[in-house]
């Protein structure tokens, strides 16, 4: 047989924690090495759990999995998603404490695929009655909905989510699953329209044109070929060995019903999707310089079908520009630039309504109605910090998300660990680490923040443009140790080899963000848009362009506002819980399984902060609990505490730990609490309890 220490060298540690030399980053990534070539994906650090993509199907996922799982404390089986769902479940019920799971890593490391494990770990191992059955079926089936019209193919992945996803599971008072709410972030519109080279639109326009059944697809004037479609055609890559659309088809479609789609809805749904097609379709005539016209009017002619809009009506609002000035409407023409920007505006509009709508329905049905006091789980897949060649405002914000999740990581571990020792008097060595408020509040502070000088600049009329914005930019936060204009000596002009850019130092390494076309971005819809959605027959349509929004005559909200805004709110809900973490790491960029690329990887232990995490791990105490919790729990134990202890909760602790033989070093009594040290300590107590 094996030896213990034989074993350890070959499938290595299971906890970094556990680590002989836990500040080395080659000991660390040794020690994912070890366990991805024996197939083990899962290790922790600590109460965090660090998973590779094995990029294969591992058996370890079946009702036996989940059944072993259950109700079994952490560190007394080996590391596994279903660990930590289990445990964040069990904290919910005993502690009655809202809880979270966030998972982050880049795209491709399988945040997704997590968040999916845990759902079903929850849909199988939680108590059930009739009507929860149904949730259970509605929380999996948002699934293959949501990833239908938010995921698509890239370069990085087959089945990318190209929005972020806040989930709610909510249980009732036997801990049974009995609803959900879903908040999305940041829909990539840009891809509606474009793709680029070896990538796809999202996959439900793939998904209708090859399993739409031949009358729907005549009711629609499609034509089952992608390649027909110029919002189709950019990345050139319409079929994916890894995916099938015909039969993703079906399982969307059932989908929608069981979350509750009647007919009417889902051929409005429909009618939408095929309408994006056809505006992609729409073509122009005209000088460069003069005004534009409509050249392809079968397009139109389906569009005010499938719209239930007046053509014309339609054809003058994608060759003409409206706007409201002191209540008087200026219309003026468009060239040729010009109209296609409208057309191309007006499909990224209705296709991002649409997605916001589909939420929102699913939303209502899943949502919990009978009990007010109702416990959560939520589950966060969002984004990983992305550094591309070109870096926009999309990376901009996605960035800048996970600025703000670190933040939060920080604010709940790191810092609220050393506070509490604090606060404790328990002494300690503090240990270093780097705060990253400093980028936040430079990306977000009023008046002076990155966004509002954005927000100055897009609301401002007159010669407002990118690179005013830049200057602007140098003028106000220029001296900023994170941030960098690209500045020439003669100060006037900020063009680096062609390129506009500013470079901002994140927590996680530096990115250059260009500002091309960051304003035109980030402003709302022009106004002649909703105008002439407002009108449409389409009972979806209807709802996503609201008439009241015409005569609002406020300040219309940026996109980035909106973003700091939501992303503001995201932050108070994670904080109102308790977190535990999933770290996802990517284990090479060929999407192939065995393949351990070393330079990727540490690439990824920098960007998670997992040093770091596992300095602090090792520095502290791996439970605390007050006084009395822990004298309640366990006073039966010893003699003097039971029944019960009359004098000082800390001398009726000491009296009972003393009873127990923990030794000195394995634990440390603060003001209200205890801390112990090892995670065994506690488990040989609770053993002890069941005997
Ligand atoms: P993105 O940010 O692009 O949405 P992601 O982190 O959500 O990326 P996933 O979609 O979850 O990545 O994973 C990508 C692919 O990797 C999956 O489609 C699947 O093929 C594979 N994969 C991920 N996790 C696992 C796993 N635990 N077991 C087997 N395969 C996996
Ligand atoms: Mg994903």
């Amino acid at each position: 047989m094996e030896s213990a220490l034989t074993a350890r060298d070959r499938v290595g540690v299971q906890d970094f924690v556990l680590l002989e030399n836990h500040t080395s980053e080659a000991a660390f990534i040794e020690n994912l090495r070890k366990r991805f070539k024996e197939n083990l994906i899962y290790t922790y650090i600590g109460s965090v759990l660090v998973s590779v993509n094995p990029y294969k199907d591992l058996e370890i996922y079946t009702k036996n999995h989940m059944e072993r799982y259950r109700g079994v404390n952490f560190y007394e089986v080996s590391p596994h998603i279903y660990a930590v769902s289990d445990n964040s479940y069990r904290s919910m019920r005993t502690e009655r404490k809202d809880q979270c799971i966030l998972i982050s890593g880049e795209s491709g490391a399988g945040k997704t695929e997590a968040s999916k494990k845990i759902l079903q770990y929850y849909a199988v191992t939680c108590p059930a009655s009739d009507q929860v059955e149904t949730v259970k079926d509605r929380l999996l089936q948002s699934n293959p909905v949501l990833e239908a019209f938010g995921n698509a193919k890239t370069l990085r992945n087959d089945n990318s989510s190209r929005f972020g996803k806040y989930m709610d599971i909510q249980f009732d008072f036997k801990g049974a699953p009995v609803g959900g709410h879903i908040l999305n972030y940041l829909l990539e519109k840009s891809r509606v329209v474009h793709q680029n080279h070896g990538e796809r639109n999202f996959h439900i326009f793939y998904q209708l044109i090859e399993g739409g059944e031949e009358d729907l697809l005549r009711r629609l004037g499609l034509e089952r070929n992608p390649q027909q479609y110029q919002y189709l055609v950019k990345g050139n890559c319409p079929k994916v060995s890894s995916i099938n659309d015909r039969s993703d088809w079906k399982v969307v479609r059932k989908a929608l019903s069981v979350i509750g789609f009647n007919e009417d809805e889902v051929e409005d749904l429909l009618n939408i999707i095929a309408s994006v097609l056809h505006l992609g379709n729409i073509q122009y005539g005209g000088e460069d310089s003069g005004n534009a016209y409509i050249t392809t009017d079968t397009q139109i002619k389906y569009l005010a079908r499938l719209l239930g809009v007046d053509g014309l009506v339609l054809k003058d609002a994608l060759t003409h520009k409206k706007i409201i000035a002191k209540g008087e409407e200026l219309k003026s023409p468009l060239n040729l630039e010009q109209a296609a920007s409208a057309r191309d505006a007006l499909s990224k509009a209705v296709y991002g309504r649409t997605f916001t709508w589909l939420v929102n329905k699913i939303n209502a049905s899943l949502a919990y109605k009978t009990y007010k006091n109702a416990s959560v789980i939520g589950l966060l897949d969002i984004y990983g910090f992305e550094v591309f060649q070109h870096n926009s405002f999309e990376q901009f914000c996605i960035n800048y998300c996970n600025e703000k999740l670190q933040q939060l990581f920080i604010e709940l571990t790191l810092k609220s660990e050393q506070d509490e020792y604090e606060a404790e008097g328990i002494t300690w060595e503090p240990v270093q680490y780097f705060n990253n408020k400093i980028i936040c509040d430079l990306v977000e502070e009023k008046f002076k923040g990155i966004i509002s000088i954005l927000d100055e600049e897009c609301l401002r009329p007159g010669d407002a443009s990118d690179i005013t914005f830049l200057e602007k930019l140098e003028n106000t936060v220029g001296g900023h140790a994170h941030l960098t204009t690209h500045k020439l000596a003669d100060g006037k002009t900020r063009k680096v080899m062609g390129r506009e850019e500013f470079r901002l130092l994140h927590y996680a390494g530096e990115v250059n963000y260009n500002v091309n076309g960051v304003l035109s971005c980030t402003h709302s819809l022009c106004v002649v848009h909703p105008q002439v959605m407002c009108m449409s027959e389409n009972r979806i349509l209807t709802q996503c362009f609201d008439r009241a929004e015409l005569k609002d005559s406020k300040r219309p909200e940026t996109a980035a506002t909106q973003f700091k805004t939501s992303l503001a709110k995201l932050m108070e809900i994670l904080m109102s819980k308790e977190p535990s973490y999933v770290r996802c790491i990517k284990p090479n960029d060929a999407k192939q399984a065995g393949r351990f690329d070393e330079v990727l990887i540490r690439h990824q232990v920098k960007y998670l902060g997992l040093m770091e995490n596992l300095r602090v791990r090792r520095a502290g105490f791996a439970y605390r609990r007050h006084y009395e919790t822990f004298l309640q729990r366990y006073k039966s134990l010893c003699p003097e505490t039971w029944p019960s202890w009359q004098g000082k909760l800390a001398d009726g602790v000491s009296t009972l730990v003393k009873h127990l033989g923990y030794k000195p070093e394995e634990y440390k009594l603060g003001r209200s609490k205890i801390f112990i040290r090892f995670p065994k300590t506690l488990f040989a107590t609770e053993d002890a309890l069941e005997t």
